[in-house]
């Protein structure tokens, strides 16, 4: 089936005319047309203007030469704005937003060749670890417990990029990830989630949460096909001040490469109390593993760490209480009816408009940088940063990356949420450090829990050196042979 190739095969598959870049397309907008109304993965459906991308994907095919990913069909998060179709975040707020133009990173895409299925969905603009707070709908995890017909979620926020990759409604997507949003996702879905280092990819046209932490990255089925994407999405942008200028390797060449005499650190930090036997054993079995391909294992230790959820959730809603201050009512969105007044209509469409979730960010973020309480918390959590920065800065003078479990859990039931947010916030425990110190990180799915679900390792490494982490990540993949599928999933009836 067409909807079972990875990128690279597809991307061979076309060049060597096994089949067109229309039947490869037709067969993922088939996927998507059967299973959407259940997995709910895209806001955004559009199917007829990749079926109008693929036929000219098909003529630049013809003529040779064609970039990487021509006519490879990918789902895009709602958050990157795309020229003409709907960007939503999610959010009621600008839930009939059309851009009048493009995010630099589905540009580069397009410019690649790729295909936009449609646009994926999310926790309200990217806040949340469980796709539960869509205004659109929640999104159903492909995969289920053994024996068990509970619903569970897909991981947040890019959770509906995650179900559509592994359900097979994308070959791959976009994510964006503030403190773990793209590494938690792959991780509860078994596919693969790169974060790249902070400034890696332009942020530019990507609907802003917390500036200082948001990244784009790509989500895909294999460690190779997350390098391929890559390689199109990265590179300078003079639209976006915090974008590096360093070139973009060919990432692809760094699959497969020897990793003998590789220092692996371990750092003691992530044994977080409580943690499952399981995710232990596999996070032992990930060494081992390593250990086997030649690389040198060594204990670390990132002290830090334990306060990087508390500054974190100091520092993202500071970040976006500010960043969001922009939907008034005015310029953007929606707009409440019946103001009597300009402050009476700013209340009603930020509290119409917005979920409860970012609510209670936008509250937070405001307190913590209202005077008396500036000093108190968003100063001292910036400098708490600094400190988990530089635990990430001395481990990496002993060692060349780091590898930790992605999440505390396998994904849990939609109807297992907890009802305390602090406890949902516990979900981000060791992808948010990575994230505060600007690391690139990426999540491998390695096993299966005993009831059946998926579970991943993340690899952290030095800041922009994603090759060092796709160079461990294809030897994790290709040990641990990873070959496990969801119930649900194209051409699968569940
Ligand atoms: N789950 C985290 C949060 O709710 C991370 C979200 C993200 O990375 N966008 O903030």
């Amino acid at each position: 089936m067409l909807t079972d190739l990875t990128i690279a095969q597809a991307a061979e598959g076309l060049r060597k005319k096994e089949f067109s870049a229309v039947e490869l397309t037709k067969a993922h907008t088939d996927a998507v047309e059967a299973l959407n109304g259940r997995v709910n993965a895209y806001i955004t459906v559009t199917s007829d203007q990749a079926l109008e991308a693929a036929r000219k994907a098909d003529s630049t095919l013809a003529a040779g030469g064609a970039p990487a990913l021509t006519g490879i069909p990918l789902g895009i998060k709602d958050v990157f704005c795309t020229n003409g179709v709907r960007t939503t975040a999610a959010s009621k707020i600008i839930g009939n937003f059309v851009p009048p133009y493009e995010s630099t990173v589905t540009a580069k895409l397009l410019e690649n060749g790729a295909i936009f299925l449609g646009k994926t969905n999310l926790d309200e603009f990217a806040m949340g670890s469980g796709n539960l707070t869509s205004a659109f709908g929640g999104v159903e995890n492909p995969w289920h417990r053994k024996d068990d017909a509970s619903v569970l979620v897909p991981g947040g926020s890019s959770g509906g990029s995650a179900a559509a990759v592994a359900a097979h409604m994308a070959m791959g997507a976009t994510g964006t990830d503030t403190g773990g949003s793209i590494r938690q996702p792959a991780a509860y879905c078994g596919i693969v989630g790169l974060k790249p280092t902070y400034g890696r990819c332009s942020r530019w046209g990507t609907i802003a949460f917390a500036s200082s932490l948001d990244q784009a990255g790509p989500m895909t089925r294999s460690v190779e096909d997350a390098a391929i994407m890559l390689s199109a999405m990265a590179g300078h942008d003079p639209k976006d001040s915090t974008c590096s200028t360093e070139a973009v390797p060919d990432y692809r060449a760094a699959c497969g490469r020897s990793l003998k005499g590789l220092r692996v650190g371990i750092p003691a930090e992530y044994r977080a109390p409580g943690m499952s036997e399981e995710i232990l054993a596999v996070w032992q079995r990930g060494i081992d593993m390593l250990r086997e391909a030649g690389c040198e294992i060594v204990d670390v230790s990132l002290p830090h760490t334990k306060y990087g959820l508390a500054t974190y959730y100091i520092i993202a809603p500071a970040e976006c209480s500010s960043n969001l201050a922009r939907y008034d009512g005015v310029r953007f969105g929606e707009r409440a009816e019946g103001a009597t007044s300009l402050d009476d209509l700013y209340e009603k469409t930020r509290h119409n408009g917005f979920g409860e979730e970012v609510r209670r960010r936008i509250l937070m973020g405001t307190y913590v940088l209202s005077a008396g309480y500036y000093d108190a918390y968003y100063l001292k959590a910036q400098k708490v940063r600094t400190l988990i920065q530089r635990d990430f800065t001395q481990a990496f003078e002993k060692v060349d990356v780091l590898l930790t479990p992605t999440a505390p859990t396998a994904a849990f039931a939609r109807d297992e949420k907890p009802e305390d947010p602090v406890q949902m916030y516990l979900n981000d425990i060791f992808t948010v450090p990575a994230s505060m110190a600007g690391q690139p990180a990426m999540s491998v799915p390695v096993a299966l829990d005993n009831k059946g679900l998926p579970l991943g390792l993340q690899l952290i490494g030095k800041h922009f050196d994603e090759e060092t982490i796709i160079a461990v990540g294809s030897a994790l993949e290709k040990t641990a042979g990873f070959t496990a599928r969801p119930d649900l999933r194209a051409g699968v009836s569940a």
